[in-house]
C-alpha cells in the first residue's frame, strides 16, 4: 500500500496515542533544557514516556492499525 494511503488510514485513536507520546517527549526534553531535573523529575518523565509508548504499542497491537 502507498505511503500516502496508509497515514490516512491511520485511526484517530492511534494518531491521539501518538501525539501524547510526542508531547510527553517535547515536554520532558523542554524542562530538561530549562534546568537540570532531580534524579526523581527524571524517573518520572521517563515512566510518563514509558506508559505512552506502552499505550501506543498496545493499541497497535490490540488494533492492527500500524501494521
Ligand atoms: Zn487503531
Amino acid at each position: 500500500m502507498p505511503k500516502i494511503l496508509s497515514s490516512i488510514l491511520t485511526c484517530i485513536e492511534h494518531e491521539r496515542l501518538e501525539f501524547e507520546l510526542i508531547e510527553v517527549r517535547t515536554r520532558g526534553q523542554y524542562l530538561t533544557r530549562l534546568r537540570s531535573l532531580t534524579r526523581q523529575e527524571q524517573a518520572v518523565w521517563d515512566r510518563r514516556e514509558d506508559e505512552a509508548l506502552t499505550a501506543l504499542v498496545n493499541h497497535d497491537l490490540a488494533h492492527g492499525c500500524n501494521v
